[in-house]
């Protein structure tokens, strides 16, 4: 197939979801008084996780939201993180909750997971809303998945019958989005690092997606002529110039949009969609908390 794929871009709709966010934030405060409020909470000084928060923060102010940052030291015992997560779950003000991930080695990621209230886990990793995603149960969902799906639905509004391939089982991105991709009736294939002969998996799908963490692995011959590709990864790898550096995603872009019919450009594709389905899901967990529909600027988001 000649000709360039359409390019997917991330930025632009994370900004229609998060001026949607904003709507939805200025109605639950003129019709109930409601302002959600997200707490982030940072373990160290790690300087990617803190660009993040930072990210986080400011994203959520500017939709209107109110923003509660929290920084531990590095070496915070894990009573001391689970005593900050159990005094935001009994804080009325603050309705969804994220720890920033990657925890240190001291600490038991899952154990500081299962202890944010479901509600309040607007990450949605708890095993709770896993659970509920899992058996078609109003859940909380993963962020960067939800993000996925929107960016397919962009090129395609109907999923319905498509083959998806989903490369990477994680339970924060493959395994969550091969249930949403389920739920839009998509044939769901989920491979991983110990699939057979994946390039030839891969040229099954009409709905590619790359959640792995290995700069470039899927090129141009491992794609289906047409096929929508979402690249999620983020690696980070040496730039042309000397002592430069660039970010790169799991797929060799130059080469797969020459096959592709559109595909989701690292950076500006799923990353910017991430912050924006977070605070679109705190908008949710205050409802939810509060007994109230979602604003219905949100409803299809
Ligand atoms: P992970 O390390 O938890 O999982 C990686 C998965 O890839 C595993 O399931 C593994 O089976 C699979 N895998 C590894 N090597 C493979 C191979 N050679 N062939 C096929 N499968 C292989 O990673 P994760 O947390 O799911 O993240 C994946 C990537 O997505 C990373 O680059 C991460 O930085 C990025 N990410 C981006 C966002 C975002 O907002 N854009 C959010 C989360 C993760």
């Amino acid at each position: 197939m000649t000709g360039e794929a359409r390019i997917i871009d991330g930025k632009v709709l994370a900004g229609e979801v998060l001026d949607r966010v904003r709507a939805a934030v200025e109605e639950l405060k003129a019709a109930h008084g409601l302002v959600p409020g997200l707490a982030v909470v940072l373990v160290g000084d790690d300087p990617a996780s803190r660009v993040y928060v930072r990210a986080k923060g400011k994203r959520t102010v500017e939709a209107g939201m109110r923003s509660f940052e929290y920084l531990l030291p590095a070496d915070a015992t894990e009573e001391e993180l689970l005593e900050k997560v159990r005094a935001l779950n009994a804080n009325p003000e603050v309705h969804g909750i994220l720890v920033q991930l990657p925890l240190p080695s001291q600490i038991d990621a899952a154990k500081v997971i299962d202890t944010i209230d479901p509600d309040k886990d607007v990450d949605g990793f708890h095993v709770i809303n896993a659970g509920r995603l899992m058996t078609g149960q109003k859940a909380l969902v993963p962020c960067t998945p939800r993000g996925c799906v929107l960016l397919a639905r962009r090129v395609r509004e109907d999923l319905t019958g498509l083959e998806a391939v989903i490369i990477g089982r994680s339970n924060i991105v493959g395994k969550p989005l091969g249930q949403l991709l389920l739920n839009e009736n998509c044939t769901v294939t989920i491979a991983h690092s110990r699939t057979r002969d994946l390039p030839e998996v891969t040229r099954r799908a009409d709905l590619l997606v790359a959640a792995v963490g290995r700069p470039e692995m899927v090129r141009g011959d491992w794609v289906k002529p047409g096929a929508i590709v979402i690249d999620v990864g983020i690696n980070r790898v040496p730039a042309a110039e000397e002592g430069r550096t660039k970010l790169v995603g799991d797929v060799a872009f130059d080469e797969v949009r020459q096959v592709a019919s559109a595909i989701t450009p690292v950076p500006g594709g799923v990353g910017p969609m991430t912050i924006a389905m977070l605070l679109r899901n705190t908008v949710e967990a205050a409802c939810m908390q509060k007994g109230l529909p979602m604003p219905g600027v949100l409803r299809d988001v």
